[in-house]
């Protein structure tokens, strides 16, 4: 059995005593939902000797609507989001992100900025202290050997969160506040291929809400994960298909993103030449060779990189198809 170490709890209200927190306080970590941080703490995998809580920043937990589109506070959980009205209605594969998420507990605490955020997952790091040390560690806590790839400086380590791929196909923007104030910057630019540091935050930057444009709102879209256990497991691999058809029944606008296969969520790419045609068996094909090539998949499962890769490609092709022969979108 592994004990909570003990760290010191500060509890902001605003954005501002949060970063102020963190300032004061070396290496503190923020926790929002804690529902994966506080596990890795419990395993010793983060050492924090202090935790910013955020779940008491009221200005950050607000869904709201304008001209511009929908913009959803960090602190939302994954719970409220699931159920907006706004988010069902014309983010579609974002509601049901957020309802593949763990299981239905998880999904009350964990929230929008904890799942962007989500540490890179691993078979030989999401491990017991006792379990780690006897294998010495690992590139990415504590080690000097990769034991995925061992002959490799490079973490493989797989980006897990569900929320980010649906969120990518909408082309979602993300506040972040940090010294200078708030910026704001692509979703996508966000994250890195890098297993060991997959965030560009630089020290002390917070997220702190989300944007997505009114002009794909209401885009047919649609977000499906592989799962060991269905009720509760992070993706092996997972997919988001948007699809919008013009009058005559051609694709007018298609993106794909994909997560639990890279150390990144990976917006899949070209897929160009589809656009102005129809939607066909040989583009469903087209879809799931591209979805496999990109992915790149290691062995940070318990399931072997050719299955995840197989897997991936078939729900790429299975949505894109899905989404094909749905209705044209009324705007
Ligand atoms: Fe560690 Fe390698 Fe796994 Fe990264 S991919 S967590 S370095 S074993």
């Amino acid at each position: 059995m592994e004990f909570m170490p003990n760290f010191q709890l500060h509890r902001p209200e605003t954005i501002e005593e949060a970063l102020q927190a963190r300032t004061n306080n070396d290496e503190a970590l923020y926790v929002a939902g804690g529902t994966d941080m506080l596990v890795n703490v419990r395993r010793g995998i983060e050492q924090p000797k202090n935790l910013v809580d955020l779940s008491a920043i009221s200005g950050m937990k607000s869904i709201t609507k304008d001209s511009d589109g929908l913009h959803i506070g960090a602190g939302v959980t994954l719970r409220e989001l699931q159920d907006h009205k706004a988010v069902v209605k014309n983010y579609t594969a974002i509601s049901q992100s957020a309802k593949a998420v763990a299981g239905a507990t998880h999904q009350m605490y964990g929230t929008v900025g904890g799942n962007l955020c989500l540490d890179t997952r691993c078979l030989f790091y999401n491990q017991s202290e006792w379990w780690r040390q006897s294998n010495d560690y690992c590139l990415k806590e504590r080690g000097d050997t990769c034991h995925v790839a061992p002959g490799g400086k490079r973490c493989f380590a797989a980006f897990s969160g569900d929320m980010a791929p649906s969120m990518l196909i909408y082309n979602a923007e993300v506040d972040i506040a940090g010294e200078g104030g708030v910026k704001r910057v692509a979703l996508k630019d966000l994250y890195k291929n890098d297993g060991l540091d997959h965030l560009s935050l630089k020290t002390g930057e917070l997220v702190t809400g989300v944007h997505l444009p009114q002009e794909l709102a209401g885009d047919p879209s649609s977000y499906e994960k592989a799962r060991i256990r269905g009720s509760i497991d992070f993706p092996l691999a997972g997919v988001a298909v948007r699809l919008r058809k013009s009058a005559d029944g051609s694709i007018e606008d298609l993106a794909i993103a994909l997560t639990a296969v890279n150390p990144y969520p990976q917006i899949v790419s070209g897929l160009e030449d589809l656009i102005g045609a129809k939607f066909s068996e040989e583009s469903a094909i087209r879809v799931r060779d591209t979805v496999r090539k990109q992915a790149k998949p290691m062995r940070t499962t318990t399931v072997a990189p050719w299955y995840r890769r197989r897997v991936v490609g078939a729900i790429a092709k299975r949505r894109a198809a899905g989404k094909a022969a749905q209705a044209r979108k009324s705007r």
